[in-house]
Order: C-alpha cells, then sequence, then structure tokens
C-alpha cells in the first residue's frame, strides 16, 4: 500500500475570521447548491449528507472536482502556495472548499449545521470562537447591544 502523507502545516485556530469570507462562499454555495452545480453534485450531497463518513466523502468529491494542483508562488514580497483550481472551476469555489477543509481539520465537523428554526431548510457554518451558533444567516439572532 502506497504511503500517504498528511499535510505539514499546523491546524487553524480560534479565531476564525480570517476564514470568513470563504466560509460564507461556501454557506452560499450549500444552500444554493441547485443553481451552482458541478457534475459531482459535491455540495448538494455534503448539505444533505445525514453522517460524518457521507460529508466527508462529499468534501473529497469536491477536492477532486475542483483542485488540480499546488504551485509555489511569490505574492506581495511573501512566497504563498498558490491553488490551481481545474479549468471549468470558479477560484472562489476552490477557496471554499479549502476553507471548509480547514475549518472541519481543526474542529470537526460539527461547525457545519442545521438552522434550528422550523420549517428552515438552510444549512450554516459556525466559525464563531464559541461553535455556539444554532441557526442560519437569515435566522441569526441579532447581535447583543447593536441595533
Ligand atoms: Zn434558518
Amino acid at each position: 500500500m502506497r504511503e500517504v502523507a498528511l499535510a505539514g502545516w499546523a491546524l487553524v485556530r480560534a479565531p476564525y475570521l480570517s476564514l470568513r469570507d470563504g466560509l460564507a462562499e461556501a454557506e452560499r454555495r450549500l444552500n444554493e447548491a441547485d443553481e451552482h452545480e458541478l457534475p459531482v453534485g459535491g455540495w448538494r450531497r455534503l448539505r444533505d449528507a445525514d453522517t460524518e463518513q457521507a460529508r466527508t466523502a462529499a468534501v473529497n468529491d469536491l477536492l477532486a472536482a475542483t483542485l488540480a494542483g499546488w504551485q509555489l508562488a511569490e505574492h506581495q514580497g511573501r512566497w504563498r502556495v498558490r491553488l490551481i483550481p481545474e479549468l471549468y472551476v470558479d477560484p472562489a469555489e476552490l477557496a471554499a472548499v479549502q476553507v471548509l477543509v480547514l475549518l472541519v481539520e481543526a474542529e470537526g465537523w460539527s461547525r457545519l449545521g442545521r438552522c434550528n428554526r422550523a420549517g428552515c431548510e438552510r444549512v450554516f457554518l459556525d466559525w464563531t470562537n464559541s461553535g455556539g451558533r444554532r441557526s442560519c444567516r437569515v435566522h441569526r439572532p441579532a447581535p447583543v447591544g447593536r441595533s
């Protein structure tokens, strides 16, 4: 059996604010999965999966369909990893998958939740420090102390 390497980086850690843009994009694609469908149907399968194994299989299909490879590239005076999307893939979609993977790597699947509002079918990604989110963006309680 071929030996498989895990990525060599440290896990991302809270606060996950730096992942917010990509996670918001992932959340949008999860909830609008029928309109932004890859051939593999990964976002819809991820949204509807009942088990962590099924969620993981859906994410791995998304990775296989979106990511063509890596390059090391200079960016704003630093060396960064440049992710190369498959030709037909929107780079924002690849970034959405990527940050979702980083969040799951750090926190497990508990950060992908289903809205607790009766009758709401939406799912959400929770990038709060506490991991205490229970409702989707539409039904999120108003922040305390702000109008
Ligand atoms: Zn909701």
